[in-house]
């Protein structure tokens, strides 16, 4: 154990680092729609290296199923009561590269979709979860100190377990709850969660988790919850603004005191330039003739022309609007009938962004790709092939895609916002500081000026040196969150 928290038991009066269940909707490599996977599924390796026992709670979804089912180990099962219906609740354990997982099974609510389309059925899938993790922590065979809450799927653990099991789950239990996306709340009327988790008519109120004439999960979360933290040191402080905060401005500063932020890191092993298996060739920041090969392979594989000399703008994403595709609609004509560029982007999302960069692909034909759909190997290979990845996002907890971009030497053009802000350094001309551009304005014309100045770098391969040996010689490993999530643990109890 580093001496640091040997310090810091000490000063709490604890003589062992605790232990940890995180709750979360997904968990990678088992189930995965976004950055929330990869933070739930590394964090407890990571966290096992500095000796803190942390175990995930999870759905067990059919994707785990199809894949996993030969290597889950039945544990026990019991029926929950949710509205009139009594449904089954099955408590499998799945052990997965040193980290164990707690599934929880039910046929009706875990099915093809991590989250239903209908978002009242969604709603009921996670009222669901939420009261099966409640009455299994009891009977694990794993005793935690605190539940790590993520996101409003998890978020009325700690209220329910502090307003309706009495004297509480477990003496001393304490619960964190992390924002990963302050958008997404989980909001219905009184009567669905009155209904479904039987809570009291009195938590009704603006006081608990009533806003806006809805019932929020989020806010319920917020209110119970021990400790709050979110996913980068900037987002902490925007969340506190009516512009971030989608209305929860006043519980997040009635609370600041418990709010924090820790950057997310990202899988090493998972995103290595040097050693990946499925990339064409390999490099570092000091040999790059492998990312040379990988940007061939890229234009040759998304049908682009054969130009090593072109600069490459890559985007990979979820196409909403809180990825700043309106700024990309706006300027990319502009940028395409100017420059000497090609663009390719790999996501999918609005069907009106899907549409538009179709068109577009169809405009500049062998300029420009637009991948619809999901590829975790074509992203590799974008992050491995690009020259230049670009987020101007609208609003950005931690992101996790400027960082694997970084690592692969391709460098982020960033709106300065959240987690976007505190990992990226922008160029600066005059002390050739930097591993990136970034703009501080939701402005088009202010992104279109980034990619500008990108464009100039371009031709200066001297500046270009610079920037891509400094982007890759960042650290983003996840060691450095878990020291953070491990000190807040300890201080927590
Ligand atoms: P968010 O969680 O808001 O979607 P992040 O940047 O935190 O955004 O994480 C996104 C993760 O999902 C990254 O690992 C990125 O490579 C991956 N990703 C997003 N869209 C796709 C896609 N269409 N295909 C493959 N991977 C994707």
């Amino acid at each position: 154990m580093k001496k640091e928290f040997r310090d810091l038991l000490k000063e709490r009066g604890r003589k062992e680092l605790p232990k940890v269940l995180l709750a979360s909707a997904e968990c990678a490599p088992l189930s995965k729609t976004g950055g929330l996977a990869d933070v739930v599924g590394t964090l407890p390796k990571s966290l096992a290296k500095l000796g803190i026992d942390a175990r995930v709670i999870t759905p067990y979804h059919r994707c785990i199923k199809d894949k996993y089912a030969s290597q889950v180990q039945h544990m026990f099962y019991f029926y929950v009561q949710l509205g009139w219906r009594r449904e089954y609740v099955g408590i499998e354990k799945l052990e997965l590269d040193g980290m164990t997982v707690y599934l929880v099974d039910n046929e009706r609510y875990f099915g093809d979709k991590i989250y239903r389309s209908e978002y009242m059925e969604e709603l009921e899938q996670y009222a669901f979860f939420t009261r099966a993790v409640l009455d299994a922590i009891p009977n694990l065979d794993f005793k935690p100190e605190i539940v790590h809450c993520n996101d409003w799927h998890t978020a009325m653990i700690p209220m329910l377990a502090k307003t309706q099991y009495p004297g509480g789950m477990q003496s001393g239990l304490k619960f964190l709850l992390t924002i990963h996306n302050i958008a997404f709340q989980g909001k219905c009327s009184f009567d669905t969660v009155q209904d479904l988790l039987g809570v009291d008519s009195k938590y009704y109120t603006p006081e608990f988790m009533e806003l806006d004439g809805c019932a929020n999960f989020l806010k319920g979360g917020l209110v119970f919850t021990d400790r709050i933290n979110t996913v980068s040191p900037s987002y902490a402080e925007e969340i506190k603004m009516p512009y971030y905060a989608e209305g929860l401005q006043g519980i997040l500063n009635a609370r600041a005191g418990q709010l924090s932020g820790i950057i997310n890191g990202i899988d090493k092993d998972v995103f290595d330039p040097r050693h990946e298996a499925g990339l064409p060739a390999h490099f570092d920041k000091g040999h790059r003739k492998g990312k040379a090969q990988c940007k061939a392979a890229l234009q040759e594989r998304l049908g682009l022309e054969q130009r090593p000399d072109v600069p490459l703008f890559a985007m990979v994403t979820r196409m909403t609007e809180q990825k700043g595709f309106d700024l990309v609609a706006c300027v990319l004509d502009d940028l395409m009938s100017r420059e000497d560029m090609q663009f390719v982007l790999l996501g999918t999302g609005d069907e009106r962004f899907e549409n538009f960069m179709r068109a577009a692909e169809y405009r500049y034909k062998g300029r420009l790709c637009s991948y619809i759909g999901y590829s975790e190997p074509l992203s590799h290979l974008i992050y491995a092939g690009s020259d230049f990845f670009l987020m101007p996002s609208r609003f950005e907890p931690c992101g996790l895609s400027q960082m694997i971009a970084m690592r692969y030497g391709s460098l982020p053009i960033v709106r300065e916002t959240g987690g976007l802000r505190d990992t990226v350094i922008p160029y600066n001309q005059y002390t050739g500081e930097g591993d990136g551009f970034s703009f501080s304005n939701y402005d088009a014309w202010e992104l279109r000026d980034a990619m500008r100045k990108a464009l100039d770098c371009y031709r200066k391969p001297e500046v270009m040196e610079g920037l891509i040996r400094n982007a890759m010689s960042k650290d983003f490993g996840f060691d450095r969150s878990a020291e953070e999530y491990a000190k807040l643990y300890v201080w927590m109890l």
